[in-house]
Parts: C-alpha cells; sequence; structure tokens
C-alpha cells in the first residue's frame, strides 16, 4: 500500500513536508518542488503503485476519482483558464518518481 523508500509515499504521511493544496483520503495535491510553469501542481494517491493502472487493476478507480477532482482543485489554484494535466509514464518520459502523480500545470498560457 505504502513504500517507505518513495518519496511521494513519505509526502502523503506527512514525513517530508510539502505544500499541500487539497488532501482527502484517497489523493493529495501539493506544489511541485521545480515549478515548471507559474502553477505546477502534482496530484498523487494516497496509494502505492508506480504508474497507470492497467485493465482489471483495481487502482483504476483510484485514477478515475482523482480525474473527477482535479478539474475543481486546478480551478481553485490559479488553472481558471485552462491547464495542462501531464502524466511521465516510464523512463523514455522522462518519470523520475515511480510512485503515479498527474502534473497540473498552468497559470499562464503555455508553450505547446
Ligand atoms: P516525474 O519526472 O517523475 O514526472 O516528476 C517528478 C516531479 O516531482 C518533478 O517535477 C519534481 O520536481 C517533483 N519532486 C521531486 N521531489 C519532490 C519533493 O520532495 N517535493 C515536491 N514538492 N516535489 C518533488
Ligand atoms: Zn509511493
Amino acid at each position: 500500500m505504502t513504500d517507505k523508500n518513495c518519496i511521494f509515499c513519505r509526502i502523503a504521511a506527512g514525513e517530508i513536508p510539502s505544500a499541500k493544496v487539497y488532501e482527502d483520503d484517497k489523493m493529495l495535491v501539493f506544489k511541485d518542488i521545480e515549478p515548471k510553469a507559474k502553477v505546477h501542481l502534482l496530484a498523487i494517491a494516497k496509494a502505492h503503485f508506480p504508474s497507470l493502472p492497467e485493465e482489471g487493476d483495481e487502482n483504476a478507480l483510484t485514477v478515475a476519482y482523482m480525474l473527477t477532482k482535479i478539474p475543481a482543485i486546478a480551478r481553485a489554484n490559479g488553472c481558471e483558464s485552462g491547464y495542462r494535466l501531464v502524466v511521465n509514464q516510464g523512463v523514455d518520459a522522462g518519470q523520475t518518481v515511480f510512485h503515479l502523480h498527474f502534473h497540473i500545470l498552468g497559470g499562464e498560457t503555455l508553450p505547446w
């Protein structure tokens, strides 16, 4: 469920501080430590799973839940006129933290 060596599990557990903007029993949203846009949030599940779940994986329910919460959270945090939702899935995409997370990027007009 959690991995003690995982930095995002440790953030979710409160062992590593983060600038939280939203939290409930299933997910946490906090500011990225190295923002790539005026608004750069990370949405993580509290459960540890490394990347997008495949068909039949119950973690897919958590992902669906997160996707229905993200629009209002983004809107409330400076992304009223839009945002980009990014998943770096795997090493070729540059994934560095292997605990699924959505990057929420906005607060300005983003270059493509
Ligand atoms: P990835 O490259 O895996 O898609 O994204 C990992 C993200 O996590 C990066 O944007 C990085 O800046 C962010 N990050 C890594 N460590 C920490 C941390 O300790 N705190 C916060 N707030 N963000 C972090
Ligand atoms: Zn984790």
